[in-house]
Order: structure tokens, then C-alpha cells, then sequence
């Protein structure tokens, strides 16, 4: 309680605007004035889905999104295929990006292209998460202020997706999933070093390496890595028609070349192929696998017990705890509102000297501003 009256003291400073407000808490953030609800899990008139991820969109009236999230976000309604949660038992028929339902209607605003929104000005920033994931940048002219929603997103070079681009900004909103000190990651190429090195060792005893990981994101930057060091690919088709919009969107997959193929999940593969499934999805097919989970969660003690496999790796894209502190000394705002994280972390930047605050309370229906 302490904790609440101390920040709610110094938000209400910072963003009481002549008593307008800039944003407000509607069981998700929602931009006042221009009545723009962002990544919200339920159908709106009018939405901004910073990326395809399953839990950052619905079946909007009107999706406003990157050129490469409205791809990804239209096929993943016309398959009703959200996340990978539900997969085909075999393999689909073959769908190509051109045979997109676009029934749904889409604004796409490409990356650092300005648009006027209802009296605001929207930018679509990098993020570095996945393809087409974007954060948005609010020019709020009326008020004088500036605003930056993250959604998920990630610090550093990616090889299947645009490196993050970080404005200036007063009002910062940050997913900050990975709050904690203990979510600290080790270096992004000691992890891809130890995982070309596992694979390798079961190649070399003629097992299978069976991968797991997000059908949307993790799973393109496995295959990225592995071909750029000579491997060949078998992934699950729902993977597989999610990477061929990657590369619609010119990001080389190796769909094109031969070296990527859809796994016939009834079929056992050939051997030195290395195959890549969703996570937790039962493959039995074939004897003598050897299983990783590739995800952040790694980090954590006991994760290859958790997930069911024989190894885990610790290959993240989201920012780690120490990149959260950095987004909010490049973006340098005069408040932080956090999502998705632990409540420690807001607690965190407030004795680092960062202004901060929880997003997802009830309270805040009331102090938003
Ligand atoms: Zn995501």
C-alpha cells in the first residue's frame, strides 16, 4: 500500500495534463481521444495488434498493424490458428500468402511512417521481436506529450527480424515479462553456440534433434541459425506456412532453396535433418530423438523437466531484465507504466529513480491519465 500511494503520487504529477488523458486503463491500455485500444484480447471497433502473438489480438472491426503483422494477423484468422494452440494432425493443404481472406479490414502502417489517427500522430516502431512486430509512438499534439507502447519486444540484432528502433519519449508502457534479477540471460551467441554444438553431437550419433519452439518467431530464427550453419530443416506445417510468409516478406527461410521442408508428421525424416516443432506437440514418428526447448524460460531451474525434454536453451525474444532497465534509460520518460511483469520491477525502477507504475490494476480506471 505504501508502494501504490508512493507511485500514485508522483504519476498523478507527472501525467496530470490540464486533466486530460493521454491513455486509460479499459482492461487493457486504450488511447483516449482517438478510442484506440491496443493489442486487446477482445474484438473491438478499432485496435492496434503490435504483433501476431495470440495473446495481442482478436477479430477486430479494424486492425491497425504493420504491412507484415496484417499478414500474419489475417492468415492466422483465416485459419483460426492462433498460436499454435490449435495445429493440424496432418498436413494441411497448401496455402500460399496471396490466398489471404481479407474480409477483415486492416490499416497497415509501415515501420517509421507517420499517419494522423483521430488528432494523434502514430509511428510504428521497430520492436525486434518477430516479423512485422512493432511498437507505437503517440504524438499527442493537444496535450504535448509523447507516448510509447512497447508490446513485446527485444534488444540487439535478430536474424529473422528488424533490429529495434528506440524514440525519445514522455510516457513510456513496457511489457516487461522478464522482471525479475534472475532473468537475466547469458549472451545471445554463447546460447546459439551451445545449441549448434548439442545438434550437432546428435547428428553425429545419428539421432534426430527435435527443436521446440514458437510456431511464430523462435521457431524462423532457429531455422535461420541451423541453415546459415549448413543444417536442413523438417518443420511442423503449421511452422512451415508461418515461415512461408516470412519469406513473402523477404526473409530467406531456406522454403525457396529446398534446405527448409514441411515435416510429414506421419512420416519419420531422413537422417541429418533437423526437425522443429510447436511446443509440447507429440511427435512419435520417429525413434531416437533427442528434444530441446528453445524459449527464455530456460533460464529458469528445472525448465527441461518442466517442458518435457532432454535439453533446454535459453534463447529469448523478449528483453531480459537488464534490457528492460536499459529501454527505459534510452527512452528516458518521465513515467513508466509496466505490463506483463512482476510488480518487483515497478518497485525496481522506482529505486533506480525511474517514476513507475503497474498498468494492470483496477485502480487505474480511476488514477489514469
Ligand atoms: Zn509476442
Amino acid at each position: 500500500m505504501v508502494l501504490i500511494a508512493v507511485l500514485t503520487a508522483r504519476c498523478t504529477g507527472v501525467n496530470s495534463l490540464r486533466g486530460e488523458r493521454v491513455f486509460f486503463w479499459d482492461r487493457g491500455i486504450r488511447l483516449a481521444g482517438a478510442n484506440l485500444a491496443m493489442d486487446f484480447q477482445r474484438p473491438q471497433a478499432c485496435a492496434f495488434v503490435s504483433h501476431a502473438h495470440a495473446d495481442h489480438f482478436a477479430k477486430h472491426q479494424l486492425a491497425l498493424c504493420t504491412p507484415e503483422t496484417a499478414t500474419l494477423y489475417l492468415y492466422r484468422l483465416a485459419t483460426n490458428r492462433a498460436g499454435g494452440r490449435k495445429l493440424p494432425k496432418a498436413t494441411p493443404k497448401v496455402w500460399t500468402p496471396e490466398q489471404i481472406d481479407d474480409k477483415h479490414r486492416v490499416k497497415k502502417t509501415p515501420y517509421l511512417e507517420p499517419i494522423d489517427w483521430g488528432g494523434l500522430r502514430l509511428t510504428a516502431y521497430p520492436a525486434g521481436h518477430c516479423l512485422g512486430s512493432a511498437m507505437l509512438y503517440v504524438e499527442n499534439p493537444q496535450l504535448g506529450k509523447t507516448l510509447l507502447y512497447t508490446g513485446d519486444f527485444k534488444l540487439g540484432a535478430s536474424r529473422t527480424s528488424r533490429e529495434i528502433v528506440i524514440p525519445h519519449a514522455d510516457i513510456l508502457i513496457m511489457e516487461s515479462t522478464f522482471g525479475l534479477p534472475q532473468h537475466r540471460l547469458p549472451p545471445r551467441d554463447a546460447v546459439i553456440a551451445d545449441l549448434l554444438q548439442k545438434v550437432r553431437q546428435v547428428l553425429t550419433r545419428h539421432e534426430t534433434p527435435v527443436l521446440y519452439a514458437y510456431s511464430l518467431g523462435k521457431s524462423q530464427e532457429v531455422t535461420r541459425i541451423l541453415l546459415d550453419d549448413g543444417l536442413t530443416i523438417r518443420q511442423h506445417p503449421a511452422i512451415f506456412e508461418i515461415s512461408r510468409i516470412y519469406e513473402h516478406h523477404g526473409v530467406a527461410l531456406g522454403i525457396q532453396s529446398g534446405e527448409t521442408l514441411p515435416l510429414i508428421p506421419e512420416q519419420p525424416v531422413e537422417n541429418g535433418c533437423v526437425v522443429i516443432l510447436p511446443p509440447f506437440h507429440s511427435w512419435k514418428s520417429q525413434a531416437n530423438q533427442v528434444r530441446f526447448a528453445v524459449t527464455g524460460w530456460a533460464i529458469e531451474s528445472g525448465a527441461s523437466y518442466r517442458f518435457g525434454v532432454e535439453e533446454s536453451l535459453p534463447l529469448s525474444d523478449h528483453a531480459d531484465y537488464d534490457d528492460l532497465i536499459q529501454m527505459v534509460r534510452q527512452v528516458s520518460p518521465e513515467i513508466t507504466y509496466c505490463t506483463h511483469g512482476p510488480l518487483a520491477f515497478v518497485d525496481e525502477l522506482n529505486s533506480l529513480g525511474f517514476p513507475a507504475r503497474p498498468a494492470s490494476r483496477p485502480w487505474q480506471q480511476r488514477l489514469f491519465f
